[in-house]
């Protein structure tokens, strides 16, 4: 960084201190992850020069030979982890993923139908705020309220209501398993599409942890930032029929040039994601979830659905008499990171929210394990239960730098691809 301290010595401390930051925090928000050295390293790289309109071997710029192979490598890669026919590894992130899917085979003012925002679903899955929801009709399906996980009846009536042109699944604060199989039933049922946002568990996926959309959808998006641990970035997934379709909306359609450092940093990630290593971490990540679950429940706090199948929880904090703002600025305070999340349900404005999602993928790249997640939910309790009081935060902000000091960035980080 000496190049960049010279140049630019606010830009320079700002870094650092967010490395800083980053080092000596519990990192709990459920989207984020600690990229490799390997994935940092091509990110940085001067792959970011390159000009590259177009797809390999089909360039509109001279000079495209390496970057050629590295856009190529991610495409092999992640076909092969996913078993996708196409992938397009260009959009610049996962909104752009998704947009790409909408845009590939639908008008402006067609039907969609996805899941709630205020109940666990993103912004791209038709929120009124989003160019979901601006460009299409949107509608929404939710979860039970008894059982908190979705209703498939629900959804396969509403879907039949509003027939939507695209059935959307996926989520950024649902804990359970999805049935793709039963979504893909009830798109051909109506003459729907199928899109499946694979975000948040495209890690657990390609360690076969959870279900794999691919064979059942029509299209596939994901993040390559969350649970799969690369760049920052998006990738849209389609059967071969929609291959040109999807290919010619990303470019020329919605993007220019590829990031092609970012592609570059997607292709590391991938070969990453191929190895046993991998594996073992993402066994992890769910076992440091469920741990986590399991300690929040023993402590009385109570978790939306009862539990979690992945590497993120919900906790309702109503019992508690605490709202999601409250928890998440007393946490903050103490240097546990969580984000305020509405419930399904919720009776509090978002902006407040009655709960928090925590999840374990950063906590699970440092090498912690139950023992230490167990550590976590005595640290979190100790704060919620007393949200005001300074003292406490400072003490467990204390305990919280040890115990992340007990596992340095990047220390017990095994990239090695064997
Ligand atoms: N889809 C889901 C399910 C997400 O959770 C997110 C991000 O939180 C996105 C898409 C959008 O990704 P990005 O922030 O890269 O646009």
């Amino acid at each position: 960084l000496d190049a960049l301290k010279s140049t630019d010595l606010e830009t320079y401390e700002a870094i650092l201190a967010e490395e800083q930051r980053q080092r000596d925090k519990l990192l709990l928000i459920a989207s984020e992850n600690f990229a490799s050295p390997a994935v940092l390293a091509a990110q940085g790289s001067l792959m970011t020069n390159k000009y590259a309109e177009g797809y390999p071997g089909k360039r509109y710029y001279g000079g495209c030979q390496h970057v050629d192979t590295v856009e190529s490598l991610a495409i092999e890669r992640a076909k092969q982890i996913f078993g996708a026919e196409h992938v397009n590894v260009q959009p610049h992130s996962g909104s752009q993923a998704n947009m790409a899917a909408y845009l590939a085979v639908l008008k402006p003012g067609d039907t969609i139908l996805g899941l709630d925002l205020a109940q666990g679903g993103h912004l791209t899955h038709g929120s009124k705020v989003n160019f979901s929801g601006i460009i299409f009709r949107a509608f929404s399906y939710g979860v039970d309220r008894q059982t908190e996980t979705i209703d498939y009846a629900a959804v396969r009536k509403i879907a039949e209501e509003c027939r939507p042109r695209m059935l959307v699944v996926g989520a950024s604060a649902y804990a359970r398993t999805l049935d793709f199989a039963k979504f893909q039933e009830i798109a051909k049922s109506v003459g729907a599409y199928l899109l499946v946002d694979i975000a948040h568990i495209a890690g657990l996926i390609a360690a076969g942890l959870h279900p794999n959309p691919v064979p059942y959808a029509d299209f596939v998006t994901t993040t390559t930032h969350k649970t799969l641990r690369g760049p920052r970035g998006g990738v849209t997934m389609c059967k071969a029929e929609h291959a040109k379709a999807v290919d010619k909306i990303i470019f020329p359609g919605l993007q220019g040039g590829p990031l092609m450092h970012v592609i570059a940093a997607k292709a590391v990630a991938f070969k990453e994601a191929m190895s046993p290593a991998f594996k073992r971490y993402q066994q992890q990540v769910v076992a440091n979830a469920r741990t986590l679950a399991q300690g929040l429940i023993e402590r009385g706090y109570k978790i939306v659905s009862g539990g979690t199948d992945t590497h993120l929880m919900l906790v309702n904090l109503t019992p508690k008499g605490i709202t999601g703002k409250e928890a998440d600025a007393a946490l903050d305070a103490a240097g546990i990171i969580v984000n305020k999340n509405a419930i399904p349900y919720d009776e509090k404005p978002p902006a407040v929210a009655s709960g928090i999602r925590i999840g374990s993928p950063i906590v699970s790249t440092r090498g912690m394990r139950e023992a230490e997640m167990r550590e976590i939910v005595a640290l979190i309790d100790r704060v919620l239960q007393h949200p005001q009081d300074q003292q406490v935060q400072s003490e467990v902000r204390a305990q919280a730098k040890t115990l992340c000091n007990r596992f340095p960035i990047f220390h017990a980080y095994d990239s090695s691809p064997a």
